[in-house]
């Protein structure tokens, strides 16, 4: 057709992508190649005159393809599920097809109301708290690239909001908190240098990054192996108290529903009480792997959903990582936009509008870091109306469920020990030879070579850590299921793999 024939490569394009998904399986997970392969391969300069489309996509297969790590096979278990499914992959492309920076809503309506649509979808799916609707006209949602960018945006929030609180103190109340906003405060430098944010040594480095990037303080405080490494309330009330008798501001406290290391669950009532109890504080909650599994009904109260329901400032979770939505969407809500909208909105005049000065939309720039976005509500949207809110709970139960055999596959395993209690896909485990005694340093060591031997294995992709509590410092092996291609199999082979590199591992150090 004449259609064919003027975008011959689009469908080209599309068949050797279903082709990559076809043979997918049949390839090993992890690439085969040295550092600097790419840049030896590939031409120094752009090219002076253009190049055939068929030409440029032969060479993704033949250069970019070897290259990379197959997050979508099925037996990829490293650092945690990245899904993606066909309805996001399109999703994108209808994107990119209409590509525009979407950061008021004139830019492009359907942009800005799409996003608010689907948001308000997502919160009756994770059960949270109405509050959290955009339709509330007071909380709500946005879309943003990253648990990382969502994280350092409500410590802007938090930031600003702390710095009003404090005005309006030292006004002796004679301001409101909206009005303390316009008041100029000389010690707002002052302030500023005193503010202390809070996580736990299990907290994602986003914690730390915020930090840096605001030129704050961040805390990680311990937590203990006996409360599965989840934060106490109580840990955070002496540091918080701690750090008032020493002159300094708490603003900012992250919770985390399923840490990087073991999917822990913080104490989220008991953190919020702490926060609560004090004005200056902000408490955000990062779910970014696990927030997803509120989609279940019977996981909310293990993930303490209730409870961030009742205490959390912000939230977030990546439908990028176990959503079936391809990277990147990122969910973040707050439940007050106005901790938003106050920290972010510069408006010069070329960026006003009639709308958005009626306040009759929202303009997502003001919510954000950024000024240009990502039309990313068409994957989610594709995606929730593809799948279903039963397609999405059957493919996270999948993945508990082969947690769960795993976790058999472990337990019956005399060499080996589960190191925390399975959260959710997670399971992470060490090497622990039944018929000898060893200290916590040669277990550390031996797990150490294992993973080693491990990282050699082409078909294996599993990462490791090293999680430190007050009781102890353990090395272990992260095993993340919960990619949409995976079967139990994959499971399977993949585990008896880890064994038979622990034999020969045991057996060459005679053990
Ligand atoms: N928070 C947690 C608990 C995570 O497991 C991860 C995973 O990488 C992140 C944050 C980082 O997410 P992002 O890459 O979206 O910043």
């Amino acid at each position: 057709s004449r259609v064919y024939r003027s975008h011959p490569t689009g469908y080209a394009a599309v068949d050797a992508i279903c082709d990559y998904y076809n043979t997918l399986q049949s390839r090993t997970v992890k690439p085969d190649v040295q550092p600097g392969y790419l840049i030896k391969a590939l031409p120094t300069s752009a090219p002076t005159t253009g190049q055939p489309f068929a030409e440029i996509a032969a060479d993704f297969q033949k250069h970019i393809v070897p290259g990379l790590t197959h997050w979508q096979h099925g037996k990829f278990f490293a650092y945690f599920p990245a899904c993606t499914t066909f309805e996001s992959m399109l999703g994108d492309l209808y994107s990119s097809s209409v590509t525009n920076p979407g950061f008021n809503w004139t830019c492009s309506p359907a942009c800005t109301e799409l996003e608010q649509v689907v948001l308000d979808w997502m919160v009756d799916v994770l059960g949270l708290d109405k509050i959290f609707l955009t339709s509330s006209g007071r909380g709500g949602g946005i879309i943003s690239g990253s648990a990382s960018e969502s994280a350092l945006t409500a410590a802007i929030g938090a930031r600003e909001r702390a710095l009003r609180v404090l005005t309006q103190q030292a006004s002796n109340g004679a301001l409101s908190l909206s009005d303390a906003i316009d008041v100029p405060d000389k010690r707002r430098e002052e302030n500023t240098a005193k503010l202390v944010m809070y996580g736990s040594t299990q907290t994602h480095s986003l914690g730390a990054k915020a930090a840096k990037i605001l030129g704050l303080t961040f805390r990680a405080l311990p937590v203990r192996a006996a409360d599965n490494y989840a934060l106490r309330g109580a840990t955070l009330a002496a540091a918080v108290e701690e750090d008032i008798a020493n002159g300094l501001i708490p603003f900012f406290a992250i919770g985390t529903v399923g840490t990087t290391s073991t999917g822990a669950v913080d104490y989220i009532a008991e953190i919020g009480q702490v926060v609560r109890a004090h004005p200056t504080m902000f408490l955000h909650i990062d779910s970014a792997w696990a927030g997803v599994a509120y989609a279940l009904p019977e996981t909310r109260e293990e993930l303490r959903l209730a409870e961030v329901n009742e205490y959390a400032d912000s939230f977030c979770t990546n439908m990028h990582k176990w959503g079936l939505v391809g990277f990147d969407c990122s969910l973040f809500y707050v439940r007050e936009r106005r901790d938003l909208t106050e920290a972010l909105d510069v408006t010069p005049a070329f960026l006003r509008t009639k709308e958005g000065d009626e306040g009759s939309v929202i303009d997502y720039r003001n919510w954000q870091l950024a000024l240009g976005r990502r039309f990313r509500s068409i994957k989610l949207w594709f995606v929730l109306r593809s799948y279903g809110v039963e397609g999405l709970q059957k493919h996270l139960r999948t993945g508990i469920e082969y947690c769960d055999e795993l976790a058999k596959l472990v337990k019956a395993s005399s060499n080996f020990e589960i190191v925390a209690p399975p959260s959710l896909s997670l399971l992470d485990f060490r090497l622990v030879p039944a018929n000898a005694a060893h200290s916590e340093a040669e277990l550390n060591a031996l797990n150490r070579d294992l993973h080693a031997r491990l990282v050699m294995h082409p078909d294996v992709h599993l990462t490791q850590t090293l999680l430190k509590s007050e009781e102890s410092e353990v090395f272990c092996i992260r095993f993340a299921i919960g990619q949409n291609r995976t079967t139990l199999a994959d499971v399977q082979e993949v585990w008896a793999i880890v064994e038979a590199e622990a034999t020969r591992l045991l057996l060459k150090r005679k053990v």
